[in-house]
């Protein structure tokens, strides 16, 4: 059995007064779910305020992203032992916006998520395909390239460490949804790529989020897909309403 996981990703968005109190209503909601893990993704420089406001809770704390040193000459990076000891458990890793806007490329992406590993931090590893991707039938190769360049060089051990998360571009931030059967279908494609490269043992244990405009009212149907095992959530985890209907959808 799979321990599911829902996971909002706030982005650049709530000030500091905004961020500790939805994370205040957000973590009621994790605590009143406990077969979940709930995990918030804040602003960085407000993560040490939220976990303060979140001590004692089951609510987990992650940062949008990271830099692979441990420290050094990296002006306007944060590194894992300084998200460590501010409170984070997690970190978002390759998300689509950091690819595009800011050139992550997977070899970049790998490095991080070893750090992120190497320092106990769970990644949360993002990849999927864009529409023209989808349309020109890459989805799977494009999903395939980026999961085999992202855990370049990643131990099989350390595999069930890392959370995965498919998010088909078109579906960030637009309204446009995949729909269950087309999410499932490539969960499943995921899950059987993890099953040769690393066995079947490992891939069974492996969790699979979906993300792209995940909502209150279509949560439930693809969190029960066979290989959907919670959602990573954009513009809906800044509702504290919504974000607690997903999470009562993935119980
Ligand atoms: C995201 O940014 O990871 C995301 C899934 O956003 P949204 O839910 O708004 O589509």
């Amino acid at each position: 059995m799979r321990t599911r996981v829902v996971a909002g990703n706030w982005k650049m968005n709530k000030d500091l007064s905004g961020s500790r109190e939805l994370a205040q209503a957000v973590a009621r909601a994790a605590d009143a779910s406990p077969s979940v893990e709930v995990v918030i993704s804040p602003v960085n420089i407000y993560l040490g305020a939220v976990a303060d406001t979140i001590r004692g809770s089951k609510l987990k704390l992650s940062a949008q992203n990271m830099h692979w040193a441990e420290n050094g000459a990296y002006t306007g990076e944060v590194g894992p032992t300084m998200l460590k000891e501010i409170g984070c458990s997690h970190v978002i890793l390759g998300h689509s916006e950091r690819r595009e806007y800011f050139g992550e490329d997977d070899a970049l992406i790998s490095q991080k998520v070893r750090t992120a590993l190497a320092h106990d931090l769970t990644p949360i590893f993002c990849f999927g395909e864009t529409l023209a991707e989808r349309e020109a039938g890459r989805t799977q190769s494009t999903v395939e390239k980026q999961i085999r360049g992202g855990l370049e060089g990643v131990s099989s051990d350390d595999l069930t460490r890392i959370i995965f998360a498919y998010e088909p571009v078109w579906a960030i931030g637009t309204g446009r949804t995949a729909t269950p059967e087309q999410a499932q279908e490539v969960h499943q494609f995921i899950r059987s790529l993890l099953s040769n490269m690393f066995g079947t043992d490992v891939s069974s244990k492996i969790r699979i989020l979906y993300g792209g405009s995940v909502k209150a009212d279509n949560a439930a149907e693809l969190i029960s897909q066979p290989d959907i095992d919670g959602a990573l959530v954009g513009g809906a985890s800044l509702k504290p309403a919504d974000f607690e209907a997903i999470i009562q959808a993935a119980r």
